[in-house]
């Protein structure tokens, strides 16, 4: 009859409402405890330089491996993180970790070593951020030309006077700020005229149909020289083949991240592969 299909139909919708519900207040509730049991850790990928094929850095990248959930990737829990607060508290330990680790690298390479560091909206905009930055880099010694936050237009669409000012100050002491994601959100081209980053990330989306997509050849290249004109540095995101290799070298990018140069390793393993000879 009708009224069971609809009977039906209601559970089932329940359900599935429910479960996801239920998935996300389970993840909330073991995020909580995440930092405290330790089972919050970084992974690092190498950043290259097209020209010499030198690895110049890395960015650090958050992982989660809870014991009932497994292996959380970030994009079902950094935003989670951002709504409750604690990105804050995670945010501190990931700067904590990364520039001890980094400090630890540039002694062993004799040399720069870049870490680049992803920041989310509401780390950036707590009070005095840009001097809680310079105080962790005096604390590790390290100098602050190794340093390059990585934002998303996310970071400018809240508050543009106070971003303005956080960016501006920070790069009076030298940090690199780059825009992560580039051509995904839908200002990126006023957000470019408005604020003077370092450098841009062409965003993964583009890089993975270049041998197939004219579109996204054209696009690339496009944002390649635009990012030239400009005077920043660019990074193409999430390369993986040697033909897209090839085509970013070709129209003169700066750097490449991706898996043909390298995928997210723990830092015994980065300093191993990467760092020793
Ligand atoms: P993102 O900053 O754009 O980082 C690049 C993402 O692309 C990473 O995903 C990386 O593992 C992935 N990737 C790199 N090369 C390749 C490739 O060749 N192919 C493919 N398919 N993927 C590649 P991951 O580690 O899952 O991080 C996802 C996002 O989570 C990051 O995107 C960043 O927005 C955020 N995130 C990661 N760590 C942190 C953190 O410490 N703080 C904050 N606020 N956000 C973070
Ligand atoms: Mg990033
Ligand atoms: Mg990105
Ligand atoms: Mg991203």
């Amino acid at each position: 009859s009708i009224s069971k299909t609809e009977g039906v139909r209601y559970s089932f919708f329940n359900q599935d409402t429910q479960s996801s519900i239920e998935q996300r207040y389970q993840l909330e509730s073991h995020l909580v405890d995440a930092l405290n049991n330790q089972e919050l850790y970084l992974n690092y990928q190498p950043l290259v330089c097209l020209k010499t094929h030198r690895i110049l850095g890395a960015e650090a990248l958050l992982r989660w491996h809870n014991p009932v959930l497994g292996q959380v990737p970030p994009d079902k829990f950094i935003n989670l993180a951002e709504h409750n607060g604690q990105i804050i508290e995670i945010g501190n330990f990931v700067l904590h970790s990364a520039l001890a680790q980094a400090a630890h690298w540039q002694a062993l390479q004799q040399s720069d070593f870049r870490i680049a560091i992803n920041i989310s909206p509401l780390q950036f905009r707590a009070p005095n951020f840009a001097e809680h930055i310079a105080d962790l880099l005096t604390l590790y010694q390290l100098p602050t030309t190794s340093l390059e936050l990585e934002i998303t237009e996310g970071i400018l669409l809240q508050d543009e006077h106070l971003a303005h000012d956080s960016i501006k100050k920070l790069q009076a002491q030298g940090i690199r700020i780059s825009l992560d994601d580039f051509g995904t959100g839908y200002s990126s081209l006023s957000y470019l005229q408005k604020y003077s980053f370092n450098t841009l990330k062409i965003d993964r989306c583009f890089i993975t149909n270049l041998e197939k997509n004219e579109q996204d050849r054209e696009l690339t290249r496009a944002i390649i020289a635009m990012g030239k004109k400009l005077n920043l540095h660019v990074i193409a995101e999430g390369v993986e083949t040697q033909e897209q290799d090839r085509f970013i070298q070709s129209e003169d990018c700066d750097y490449g991240q991706g898996y043909l140069y390298g995928k997210p390793t723990s830092a015994d393993e980065f300093e191993s592969n990467y760092l020793t000879e």
